[in-house]
């Protein structure tokens, strides 16, 4: 981080920052635990937005209200415009508001941001636009805690790249902010939930789907002693709370079409449009928490009103493809990252549209019972979806704020980088009570190196001579499929479905009993054996294992409380 602002440790106040498409969130930590802090507006999901009017400059709530009455001097959905050149953009977002336009190949937007009626249009980069946008965010965070915030810590989605990185470093630099570190979003949201005091440090691999409004990023994690490795990402910018604004808007459009024949469609003019979708976006949030939700505009279209509701029911039906959408992108990354679903202890609902009851019963359905599902609606300890990151983020920040920039490595850390790990467990053969050999896991696949484990093994009842096998170990799914059962009648329970609506083909009463899936553990290679003599009656063998950096391998193996010991090495 050459040339980059930096802050001496004394001097710092130290947030922690998400800084999205839709929405920004400022954190920061008090006695180790992370707060979400509100703006002066009360809001604690700050949208990203600007707007200007006579020159006042607007932010978050305010601003997004700009949307429907001064859309052209409303600068939205820029975040990942940082660092792009113009022809690699996607606008689609940002048919509403001010449109990005190419200068020179950097991204700008031409809006009146000056008092007098009659001053040129200023043309402003999407990186000026990111730094107003940031002395925003910054200057609320100051005013909340009632002194100046120097410096954060920021979260990116896990495929920004260093040239986004850098823009945003820039932009936040401008913005008289020092940036310790930019972490990962998926690790700053297992990190909330890993700091919380009742949390058990565990040997863990989860999922965190990041679901927002203008994209869903999913990444597998394996969590070994708190060390974050990210085994796979995937991305995708189609099944987002944007389509499902859309839907919303869509159906009530058409109603209101059905019932007022001779107007004009308000999707056809820029305000029915902003209309509709702040509207749909309200009736969205509030089928999260009810079954019922009602939508109301003022002058629609021709002056008239509109007024309806919806329920909850009726918006999954409507919203199906979009969650199918969410489901699939989940289940490629754990293929991609080389696993299953049965290896996925947690899954972690992160970003607003995640509060979503539909898309978390949906998981509740594609992963075994022992996964937890933490999101608001299937468990009670979830922490907010929309507060995840930049709690993670802040509680980072207060980690390392006693560090001097330079010792902050911004390029090494794992929570940024894919670190080296071991594909396949390493372990002991050791023997069951039916006396069947099985394998002992002492270090788990996955595992970012170095790292050294210790385990301990009972040996045969009777001591004597032990012979220790180090193998490698995978596991294999094993699929036992049900006994078939004979065919009851049917026909009962289709005359009941005939009375039933639309939404009956949706929900969940599978009566097929479905295969017993279970993950068995495979002896693999051998890696060596050791020889322990004479082990007392009742004792037990110490084995160590130890995957350097260079992949190689250290083991060790002793009887517990006596002298000495086997000591061998494995070249990578
Ligand atoms: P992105 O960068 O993908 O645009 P973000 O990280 O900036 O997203 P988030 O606040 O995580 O933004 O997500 C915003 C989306 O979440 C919006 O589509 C918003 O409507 C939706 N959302 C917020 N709260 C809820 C809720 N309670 N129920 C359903 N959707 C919600």
């Amino acid at each position: 981080m050459s040339g980059a602002k930096s802050v001496a440790p004394e001097n710092r106040t130290v947030i922690g920052l998400t800084f999205g498409n839709s929405n920004s969130s400022i954190a920061y930590t008090v006695d180790d635990k992370a707060e979400v802090i509100a703006n002066e507006d009360g809001d604690r999901q700050i949208p990203t937005i600007l707007s200007y009017v006579d020159g006042d400059e607007y932010y978050g709530q305010q601003a997004k209200a700009f949307l429907i009455r001064n859309p052209n001097n409303t600068v939205a959905y820029f975040r990942d415009f940082l660092g792009k050149d113009f022809e690699h953009i996607d606008p689609t977002h940002n048919h509403a508001s001010a449109h990005p336009k190419d200068v020179d190949g950097a991204v700008s937007f031409t809006i009146k941001d000056k008092a007098e009626e009659d001053a040129e249009p200023s043309t402003v980069s999407v990186s000026e636009v990111a730094t107003r946008y940031l002395r925003r965010l910054v200057g609320s965070a100051s005013d909340y805690l009632g002194k100046k915030v120097t410096s954060a810590v920021i979260t990116v989605p896990t495929n920004f790249n260093d040239k986004q990185k850098a823009a945003l470093l820039a932009a936040a630099n401008a913005a008289d902010l020092e940036v310790l570190q930019l972490i990962s979003e998926p690790v700053a949201a297992a990190l909330a939930y890993d700091a919380r005091p009742e949390a058990q440090v565990e040997d863990k691999i989860v999922v965190v789907a990041e679901l927002g409004g203008t994209r869903s990023d999913v990444a597998v994690i394996a969590s070994r002693q708190g060390m974050y490795t990210v085994l796979a990402t995937a991305h995708d910018y189609e099944f987002n709370g944007v389509a499902l604004d859309k839907i919303l808007m869509d159906h009530f459009a058409k109603e209101f079409l059905k019932r007022n024949p001779s107007a004009k469609d308000p999707r056809e003019n820029a305000r029915g449009l902003a209309k509709l979708k702040f509207e749909a976006e309200a009736t969205k949030r509030a089928l999260s928490i009810g079954a019922n939700a009602s939508f109301s505009v003022e002058s629609l279209s021709d002056g008239i009103d509109f007024a309806s509701t919806i329920n909850r029911l009726r918006y999954e039906t409507l919203s199906r493809t979009v969650f199918e959408g969410i489901n699939r992108l989940v289940e490629s990354v754990i293929k991609k990252a080389g696993l299953d679903v049965l290896d996925i202890d947690e899954v972690i609902l992160s970003g607003g549209t995640a509060h979503t009851p539909r898309i978390a019963s949906n998981f509740s359905n594609i992963f075994p019972q022992t996964t937890r599902i933490l999101a608001p609606s299937t468990n009670p300890y979830a922490i907010n979806p929309s507060e995840l990151g930049a709690r993670g983020a802040a509680l980072q920040a207060s980690l390392i704020q006693d560090y001097e920039a330079d010792d902050i490595d911004q390029s090494t850390h794992a929570a940024v980088t894919t670190v080296a790990h071991i594909s396949n467990a390493i372990g002991v053969v050791s023997l069951n009570a039916a006396g069947e050999e099985i394998f002992v896991p002492v270090v788990p696949a996955e595992t970012a190196v170095p790292a050294k484990r210790t385990v301990h093994v009972a040996a045969p009842k009777d001591g004597g001579d032990v012979l220790v096998k180090f193998v490698e170990g995978n596991t294999h799914i094993k699929v036992t499929k049900p006994e078939p059962k004979p065919k009851e009648d049917k026909t009962a329970k289709v005359e009941d479905a005939a009375d039933s609506d639309e939404e009956s083909d949706f929900s969940d009463d599978e009566e097929e009993e479905e295969e017993k899936r279970e993950k068995v553990w495979n002896i693999g290679n051998t890696l060596a054996e050791a020889a322990i003599r004479n082990v007392k009656k009742g004792g037990k063998v110490e084995v160590t294992v130890q995957v350097n950096a260079d992949l190689s391998v250290i083991l060790t193996t002793r009887e517990v409380g006596a002298q000495g010991g086997v000591r061998g090495q494995l070249n990578a």
